[in-house]
């Protein structure tokens, strides 16, 4: 096995397997590196969707809107057997915090961000067709919206752009779980367990996309680089057997005004997700039963017919800025830190990850005084 590359990336999710991609495409060799499996961590946890983030208009994230929604055009693109796009229905009642008239207007600048041929439209569905709603609570409905957005299977896009990776020429090491790494005249030399096995690798540029595990991970590596500090924010999703509808449902929870999503997902329904502060060890995540009857309520208050039971339920990991907002209200925009010869990937969303590398991969190569002999190579038009 190779042992010096020009970079090592730690995690093989989205993140990470998505900066492997852009540096294989520029020509640098790299290794990425996962301890599990790829997309085993938050990239399989998420609400799978390739989206703008309509509500990310309320906090005046228009910058990640706007890219978001480019990035949704080019997946939907260069991977469009796994990302689709979807109707998703939004209903306002009464006693909804968000008016018609708001929804109305960030529905107009969600299109406008869009672009042209950017799944752009949206409208308002005529009271004839509520009916039509998989039985959804019409009591005290003013106004139910569609719009569209997209769908995708997010490990399985993990997967294909860590194989792009590969076919671009990265190695992809896996089960791989880095122990440490120590800078050195050159670079870093990384300790590993590699299928059970100790192996020491050598890079001369360290990127660490350890999603949840980037603290952790970055306090064993000497010296210590620097730290964003972060909370770990947890979701958790529920899955049916039963398929509620083959479109997307943007509810709005009536305890506390948090967007539900309910979606179409492997022939059942998806639900989620929750926002919730977890202090604990990243690999021991679990749904509480808290979030799961929370979940429940928001699906029997507006789909009352709708009495299943989960046949599973998961939690996931977001990486966000600490503070005193709530989870809800804290940005999602990625950032970094970075040291000589070292960058940390903090946070971020699935549908980014293409120019979150793309960010990342300059950075690197600025780092590295690369310039002039190493392009960072589009990948907007490389099929996954
Ligand atoms: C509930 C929830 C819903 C979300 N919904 C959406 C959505 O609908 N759309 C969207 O765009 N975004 C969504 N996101 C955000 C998105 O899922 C994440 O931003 C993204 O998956 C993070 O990817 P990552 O690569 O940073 O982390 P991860 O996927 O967690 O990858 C980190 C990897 O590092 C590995 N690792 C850790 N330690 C080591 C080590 N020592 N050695 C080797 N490997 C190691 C782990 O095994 C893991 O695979 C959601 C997030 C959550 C939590």
């Amino acid at each position: 096995m190779e042992q010096n590359f020009d970079i090592c990336v730690i995690g093989g999710g989205i993140q990470g397997a998505g900066i492997a991609q852009a540096a294989a495409l520029s020509g640098l060799s790299v290794a990425l590196l996962e301890k599990s499996d790829w997309g085993a961590g938050t990239s399989s946890k998420s609400s799978k969707l390739i989206h703008g983030g309509l509500r990310y208009l309320e906090s005046f994230e228009f910058g990640l809107v706007r890219e978001s929604l480019k990035e949704r055009r080019i997946l939907l693109n260069i991977a469009s057997d796994i990302v689709k796009p979807n109707w998703f229905y939004l209903p306002v009642y009464k006693n909804s915090q968000h008016k018609s008239w708001q929804l109305f207007a960030g529905l107009s600048l969600y299109r406008i961000l869009a672009g042209r041929k950017n799944l752009a439209g949206f409208k308002r569905l005529p009271r004839a067709q509520w009916k039509q709603l998989n039985g959804l609570n019409t009591a005290d409905l003013e106004t139910v919206f569609a719009y569209q957005d997209a769908q995708t299977d997010d490990r399985a896009l993990t997967r294909r752009v860590a194989l792009s990776a590969q076919s671009h020429g990265a190695s992809l090491l896996c089960p791989a779980t880095v122990i440490s790494a120590e800078k050195t005249y050159k670079g870093y030399s990384v300790r590993l367990n590699l299928n059970g096995d100790s192996k020491t690798i050598y890079c001369r540029y360290l990127v660490n996309a350890a999603g949840p595990w980037i603290n952790p991970v970055a306090k064993t590596i000497t010296p210590t680089p620097p730290m964003v500090d972060v909370d770990l924010v947890q979701g958790t999703h529920l899955e049916f057997t039963e398929q509620l509808s083959d479109r997307c449902f943007y509810l709005e929870a009536q305890q506390d005004h948090r967007a539900i999503f309910v979606m179409p997902y492997k022939g059942g329904t998806l639900l989620g997700t929750t926002e919730k502060v977890f202090s604990g060890n990243p690999d021991q995540v679990n749904p509480s039963p808290e979030e799961i009857e929370y979940l429940l309520e928001v699906i029997r208050y507006h789909f009352p017919h709708f009495n299943h039971k989960p046949i599973k339920a998961w939690a996931g990991l977001r990486v966000l800025p600490s503070g005193d907002k709530t989870p809800f209200s804290r940005s999602r925009e990625v950032q970094f830190a970075e040291s000589e010869n070292y960058l940390a990937i903090y946070g971020g969303k699935l549908t980014g990850y293409r120019a979150t590398a793309e960010t990342a991969i300059k950075r690197v190569i600025k780092s590295m005084g690369l310039e002039k002999r190493r392009r960072v190579q589009d990948s907007s038009k490389v099929d996954i």
